[in-house]
């Protein structure tokens, strides 16, 4: 059976994320920020951090 793989050196699309994406990665962002995206925070982690200190 094959596992099915992406091409190689494929970058995030993040902009200026230079990130590259294994080959079993099939998704068009790095991991990082497809965290980011599926959350819907806009990968704005300051904003997220002061969102949960706030909240503590
Ligand atoms: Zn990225």
């Amino acid at each position: 059976m094959k596992v099915k793989t992406s091409p190689r050196h494929r970058k995030c699309r993040f902009p200026s994320c230079k990130n590259i994406l294994s080959i079993y990665n099939h998704e068009i962002y790095c991991h990082a920020h497809l965290k980011a995206i599926c959350w819907g925070t806009n990968t704005d982690f300051t904003h997220a951090e002061k969102t949960v200190k706030k909240a503590s």
